[in-house]
């Protein structure tokens, strides 16, 4: 932007952020404290709104048929950027993956972005993206089929880790529900009558495990019994499991998804049981980074006085997935991860959960919002990035 000094316009948003700091902290914690899972995020994205609506966005709630998702507006620029906001929980651990500093996280740099929105050029949207963590159907992947991000010419979140990490490896991912139905008998008296639907995901682990040894070091296959039996005694004649594959993009993806299948219809054939397959039908896709754009998250984040530690091998280990990957193809997007100095502790664990609200985790939400925000205002700045940007839709 001709005349416009982008310092001038970082120094408002920091002083805008400043003065709402222990409120957005207050959210994160009140959202840790009130964990709710994807899709009945009711309390967190009323606060969300709330708080937005207060700031001066103009809000909508209950957006593309999903009564927990919303976007708030603010500014008439003409590059439009969109920050998530994530605010569900996992079952039994509540805040493991620390949505409850997303959340305010985006919502602080949407508020510190908006101040100086129409100056620096900017329209800021912050999108609340329900059900990160279900594994199919998400969200973010309902809203990119609804035209909830419909004239984004990017997107950004950050989400906290153990440390910085400025391209995550993203991978893709599909979960989906397998049910076996048999028939029950007397496990003693007349067993020979029954038709066991547990022995059909023993066969199917079994296979599985084997099937380890001729898949991609890349991909991974994990999940979890959910249904095994109802008594010793009785012949299980129904059994239920949840399991997620996962493959450096979709196309790996989809390339492992028909093996495992066929290792549980293998526990079918064996047991006699007939098998279900439900989900799986709208993935997690892999994450394109937009190096631009990390780059000028990477230089506002240092510019807090983060470091990004070079991990080494861990670096390309470490791969998890996210619905935003779906919105990075789609959209130039970035995802860092900001670090919340947790270790041992690790997403995903309940001492992970006891970390997203420590004096860590509250800098960590001040520094990523500030930092999502500068970096807003640099992309409008930048005319050649912004011009792609806007070229892009
Ligand atoms: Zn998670
Ligand atoms: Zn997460």
């Amino acid at each position: 932007m001709l005349g416009i000094d982008a310092m001038d316009l970082k120094d408002a948003a920091k002083k805008k952020l400043g003065a709402i700091e222990e409120n957005l902290i207050a959210l994160s914690h009140r959202i840790h404290a009130h964990p709710e899972l994807g899709f009945e995020e009711k309390q967190a994205s009323q606060w969300l709104c709330d708080t937005l609506a207060d700031a001066g966005f103009s809000v909508e709630a209950g957006i593309c048929d999903m009564p927990t998702a919303f976007v708030a507006r603010a500014g008439k620029g003409p590059l439009h950027i969109a920050i998530c906001a994530e605010y569900d929980c996992l079952p039994g651990i509540g805040h493991a993956c620390g949505h409850n500093i997303i959340a305010a996280m985006s919502v602080g740099a949407g508020i510190a972005a908006a101040r100086v929105a129409d100056e620096a050029g900017l329209t800021i949207s912050v999108i609340g993206t329900p059900a990160e963590e279900v594994g199919n159907a998400s969200g973010k992947i309902l809203l990119l089929e609804r035209g909830g991000f419909e004239g984004i010419h990017a997107a950004m979140m950050v989400h906290p880790a153990p440390f910085d990490v400025i391209a995550l490896p993203i991978i893709a991912a599909s979960m989906f529900e397998v049910r076996y139905t048999g028939k029950e008998a007397h496990a003693s008296a007349f067993p020979e009558l029954g038709i066991n639907a547990a022995d059909a995901l023993t066969v199917a682990q079994t296979a599985i495990g084997l099937l380890r040894q001729h898949i991609r070091p890349t991909d991974r296959i994990h999940g979890i019994v959910t249904k095994g039996g109802d008594a010793p005694n009785v012949i299980p004649a129904h059994t239920e499991a949840r399991y997620i594959i996962r493959g450096e993009t979709l196309k790996d993806l989809e390339e492992l998804r028909p093996k495992v299948y066929r290792c549980f219809e293998a526990g079918a054939l064996a047991s006699g049981a007939a098998m279900e397959i439900v989900g799986g039908d709208k993935p997690y896709a892999e994450m394109r980074h937009d190096s631009a754009i990390s780059e000028l998250y990477r230089k506002n984040t240092e510019a807090l006085g983060r470091k990004f530690p070079d991990l080494g091998p861990m670096g390309r280990r470490v791969a998890a997935s996210t619905d935003m990957g779906n919105v990075s193809l789609r959209i130039p997007s970035i995802h860092p991860a900001i670090g919340i100095e947790s270790l041992p502790a690790v997403n995903h664990q309940p001492e992970f959960a006891a970390h997203c609200i420590t004096e860590a985790a509250d800098k960590a939400l001040a520094d990523g919002a500030l930092a999502m925000a500068w970096t807003a205002i640099d992309m409008a700045c930048d005319s050649a990035l912004s011009e792609r940007l806007m070229a892009h839709t």
